[in-house]
């Protein structure tokens, strides 16, 4: 499998935006037949550049991130990156997951820090990584992988200082060796057009891909975005609660917003489009289908 920041640069050079599908570590059989047997297959046909697979809170989906990464490559010829984070985890175990990401074949690492399990604050583990900077200098000591990071348009919620602190720090993080930086969903444009100049003023020349979620309901995105500190603008949060329970048309309202957001990043110069799927395909192929993408 290849470097995404490779698979990138070809991309690039052809004027084409790189295309990218997030997954999750599926919780049952069910979940996992659906996925290989429907969920991907469709998706194959938008013909992705690369895909993620999530890396679950305190290492408790470690296993089956790498499995279904492994499994992506093998039966479906997708170059995919494992997400991989901190928490609770000490320097010689991220080596360990690393020997074995290597062994599977994996050459692409989203290195993150992690966010605490509920109810706690984040700690850094004795013998791990305060900040994923330092796991990102570790990856590159190490050698063999592709680094990727996350960054935040609205700045990192626990960041004391502000979204240009965070900002700061996401400067670092590039600059001790990310080829890339994939951000938190946003809704709101402005926000991922202020971190791009932001970084291309710290000559940061790392690709910024987008994370887009298509809407799907209103309380998940409530519930998300309080999570992760991402605002849903007023006017959207107002049309999608007129639509009540009505799935359908949530889903349609979600998809034409998705749809304008990915129209004018693209438009206006982002290097591609990071769906972040829900395992779930029917709204990112439409939206792509929109986009003239599909
Ligand atoms: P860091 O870059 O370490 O930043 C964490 C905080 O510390 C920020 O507030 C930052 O401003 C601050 N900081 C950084 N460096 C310094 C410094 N030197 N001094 C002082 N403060 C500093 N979580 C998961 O558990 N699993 C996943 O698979 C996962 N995938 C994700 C994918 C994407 C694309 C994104 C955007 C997020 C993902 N997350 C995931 C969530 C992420 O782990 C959390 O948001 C986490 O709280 C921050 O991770 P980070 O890598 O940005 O941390």
């Amino acid at each position: 499998m290849r470097f995404i920041r490779d698979i990138h640069a070809g991309k690039e050079a052809a004027g084409k935006p790189t295309l990218s599908f997030e997954f999750f570590p599926f919780k049952t059989p069910e979940g996992e037949a659906t996925f290989f047997g429907k969920t991907l297959p469709s998706l194959m046909t938008a013909k992705p550049d690369y895909a993620s697979v999530t890396y679950g809170a305190g290492g408790t989906t470690r296993e089956k991130t790498l499995e279904i990464v492994e499994c992506i490559q093998n039966d479906f010829g997708l170059t995919t990156m494992a997400h991989l984070t901190c928490v609770r985890h000490t320097r010689a175990e991220i080596g360990g997951i690393l020997d074995e990401a290597a062994k599977r074949g994996i050459r692409n690492i989203l290195a993150l820090r992690g966010d605490p399990p509920p109810g706690e604050n984040w700690a850094q583990t004795e013998g791990g990584f305060e900040y994923a900077s330092e796991l990102v200098t570790y990856l590159r000591e190490r050698g063999g992988f592709g680094v990727g990071v996350a960054g935040f348009p609205e700045g990192h919620m626990d960041c004391a200082g502000g979204r240009e602190a965070d900002w700061r720090h996401l400067v670092g993080k590039v600059n001790r060796g990310a080829d890339l930086v994939i951000t938190q969903m946003f809704f709101d444009n402005a926000d991922y057009f202020r971190l791009a100049g932001f970084l291309r003023e710290q000559g940061v020349t790392a690709p910024l891909f987008p994370g887009i979620i298509p809407v799907s309901s209103a309380g998940q995105i409530r519930k998300f975005s309080a999570m992760c500190g991402a605002t849903v603008p007023e006017a959207f949060a107002s049309r999608l609660d007129a639509l009540g329970d009505d799935a359908e048309a949530v889903r349609d309202c979600g998809i034409d917003y998705a749809t304008a957001q990915c129209r004018e990043l693209l438009d206006r110069g982002a290097p591609g489009l990071h769906f972040y799927t829900l395992n779930k395909s029917q709204s990112v192929l439409r939206i792509l289908d929109n986009l003239g993408l599909g």
